[in-house]
């Protein structure tokens, strides 16, 4: 179990990187990754606190995160040999910081702009270019610092994306249950019920987390990254990614850019969550209220989208055992599962 060492959430928490740096000892050297953006509204200011505290502070600055990305950051890394990583955005960058660091034998501490998902605080990068369509296992943060008011300023449908990625647990932990029962799978109680508990706390607050409210959006930033925690104590994505992981997935392949990673599970999560036999009205009632896509023409593709983005799910991730598995999955069938939930 590799588990972060230091989480802080809330306002000007920026202000306290040197501080922790120190804490964990790191007080000579540091490559600081972000993207152009995102060091403007918070790298920027992490370099000038550590260059006053005698810290040398190279920066990278990149937009994507593909593994031609990862690569010259590792070349960086060999070159500059410095102490620690820091990522310094949304999701691409600190998956690059996250990727080339753990690859490299370094340490890496996040810092996230936005509550967009759960990768700000997992083991696991996403990554372009490097096999799999899907996120594998990298490393866990050493420190989070989320300063709430840098991420408040990030557009909201980033954390609307992000609620989307914690409500999908309630479907990946029925998956991985259901993997447990019917293919002896390792099921982790505790890292399973960490899971739920974001899903939950999300849920019940939903009303809390709106545009504007401080309170709403560290609810949810605690909920991203205790499903991040669950992750490095289950050694994989397990309870944070099911069936409704494998739609969202699918759904890249066929129409990448049309919607955000939360957005689809959270459409994913209602088909899904209707196969499973659970309250999958109450699922959809709740991201309408967090103000999410809950249905194809919302989320921005077609029915026919959605439809194929079924069919395919489970060759998207044959190994992982899912309620697909147990599904009759040819065009009506699919046409039917997405016609109930009314995603169509
Ligand atoms: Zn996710």
């Amino acid at each position: 179990m590799q588990l972060p060492r230091e989480v802080v959430v809330g306002k000007e928490t920026i202000e306290s990187i040197a501080e922790i740096s120190k804490r964990l000892g790191f007080t000579k050297s540091a490559l600081l990754i972000a993207g152009s953006k995102t060091y403007e509204v918070a790298g920027k200011t992490v370099k000038e606190i550590l260059e006053k505290e005698g810290m040398k502070i190279q920066t990278f600055l990149t937009e994507k995160a593909l593994a031609k990305d990862v690569e010259a950051v590792e070349e960086k890394i060999v070159k500059l040999k410095p102490e620690i990583v820091f990522g310094v955005g949304g999701g691409t960058k600190i998956d690059v910081a996250k990727c080339s660091s753990s690859r490299q034998g370094i340490p890496f501490i996040s810092i996230p702009t936005t509550a967009s998902h759960d990768g700000i605080a997992s083991p696991l990068s996403s990554i372009k270019g490097f096999s799999k369509p899907y996120s594998v296992m990298a490393q866990a943060p050493l420190a989070i610092i989320a300063d709430t008011n840098i991420i408040m300023k990030a557009p909201w449908r980033l954390a609307i994306n992000g609620c989307g990625d914690v409500i999908s647990k309630i479907t990946a932990v029925e998956d991985w249950k259901l993997a447990h029962k019917d293919k002896g799978e390792y099921y982790g109680e505790y890292a399973a019920s960490l899971a739920l508990m974001s899903t939950r706390l999300v849920m019940e607050n939903a009303d809390l987390i709106q545009p504007n409210s401080e309170e709403g959006l560290r609810i949810l930033l605690e909920a991203l990254i205790s499903c991040g925690v669950a992750m490095s104590i289950a050694g994989s994505s397990r309870p944070c990614s099911g069936s409704e992981h494998m739609f969202s997935h699918a759904l890249d392949t066929i129409r990448p850019c049309c919607a955000m990673h939360g957005e689809q599970c959270g459409l994913g999560t209602i088909m899904m969550s209707y196969l499973h036999g659970m309250d999958w009205r109450k699922v959809r009632d709740t991201l309408k209220k967090l103000g999410a896509p809950i249905n194809a023409t919302e989320l921005g593709v077609t029915k026919e989208d959605v439809i194929k983005a079924l069919e395919i799910a489970v060759s998207i991730r044959p190994e992982r055992y899912t309620i697909l598995n147990k599904q009759d999955l040819s065009r009506e069938s699919c046409e039917k599962i997405a016609k109930a939930t009314e995603v169509i």
